[in-house]
């Protein structure tokens, strides 16, 4: 890893642009047909299975070298329940994920140590996700200890990982509470980036920020994979927030991806009903494009994952419905280059 610093940690405005990753490359994470059910127990005097909850049904995805993929959808889609299962802190019901050439699923706590490695994560929350208890330095070094890096310079490696994110080294000594919420997210991606990983797994890293420390942590985000080339697999229900950071973008629906495609497919040539209703409560910074910007509101909550819609699962929420999407589910098709969609209606807007 470079040590190039970023040229700004600071929460401005998002102006960067994703270069476009070489589809040639071997995937660094490929993840094919994965499901992960849940059970429901219930039962007054002996407690028995009563029902499933079909979180992820099915999902096939790569990530590239270099680039960022985005898993889209409203809470309870299977976003989080997928990068879980990827960094295997779910056993998956069924499906294969390889990273790096070599498959996770099964894989023991010490197998799998060595896998972290180069297979990082943040999660949501920088309040719970970091021990009020350890200093800044304990929490970034921690992964160091972990796997017998921690060395005599130890502490300046620490020092670098907080200059690298925009935090003051010399507040390495502080604990969690004397953070804000946008520093302390840093301090997880610091300690994420310690161990230089080939890719990170951001589930919701902005969702709990400020609009404009948002903007902050994208930028740094944006910085370091420039500088690193690490790879992010980041999930996310918020699609403006996607935009300015992903190279393709996979759309989630009740467990099943409805469309994926490039960052362009996905936001110039949204194709499935879903898509298109997430896209237009995106508000437009342009004023004279914001003032045309049409609403699809969505009817209805999303349906339990217990006992999912038959047919196309978006049907009891759909405006363009017929009767062939109750009885059949549409399959994931190709309808244009690496754009494919689940809709028998499938069309652009
Ligand atoms: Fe809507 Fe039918 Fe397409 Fe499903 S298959 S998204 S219900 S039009």
């Amino acid at each position: 890893m470079s040590t190039k610093e970023p040229t700004s940690g600071s929460d401005e405005t998002i102006v960067w642009v994703p270069s476009k990753p070489d589809p040639n490359r071997t995937p660094l994470l490929s993840v094919q047909g994965l499901v992960k059910h849940f059970p429901v127990n219930g039962g007054k005097f002996i407690r028995h299975r009563i029902g499933t909850v079909h979180a992820v049904c099915g999902v096939s995805f790569e990530l590239f070298p270099g680039e960022t993929l985005g898993l889209v959808g409203e809470s309870g889609c299977g976003k989080s329940t997928t990068g879980r299962a990827v960094l295997q802190l779910l056993h998956a019901t069924a499906g294969d994920v390889h990273f790096e050439g070599r498959d996770l699923v099964g894989l023991n706590t010490k197998e799998m140590r060595s896998v972290r490695r180069n297979l990082q994560v943040v999660f949501q929350d920088p309040y719970a996700s970091l021990d009020p208890r350890m200093s800044a330095s304990a929490i970034i070094g921690e992964p160091l200890r972990i796997h017998g890096l921690w060395s005599s310079n130890g502490l300046e490696r620490v020092r670098e990982l907080m200059k690298t994110v925009g935090l003051n080294p010399e507040h390495y000594n502080r604990y969690p509470n004397e953070f804000s919420g946008g520093q302390r997210q840093r301090i997880g991606i610091a300690r994420a980036l310690a161990l230089e990983p080939k890719a990170i797994v951001l589930d919701e890293p902005v969702s709990s920020l400020d609009v404009s420390i948002q903007a902050g942590i994208i930028n740094l985000l944006q910085e370091l994979q420039e500088i690193t080339g690490v790879s992010f697999l980041f999930i996310s229900h918020d699609l403006s927030v996607v935009r300015h950071l992903c190279h393709r973008v996979a759309v989630m629906y009740l467990g099943k991806f409805v469309e994926t495609g490039t960052r362009s497919q996905i936001y110039l040539t949204p194709s499935h009903p879903y898509t298109q209703a997430l896209l237009s409560a995106v508000r437009i910074p342009d004023p004279r494009a914001e003032r045309k910007r049409k609403r699809i509101i969505l009817e209805g909550d999303v349906p339990s994952a217990v006992n999912p819609p038959s047919g196309c699962r978006f049907h009891t929420r759909c405006w363009k419905a017929q009767p062939i999407c109750a009885q059949e589910e549409p399959a994931l098709i190709e309808r244009g280059q690496g754009h494919p969609v689940a809709c028998h209606f499938a069309e652009t807007i």
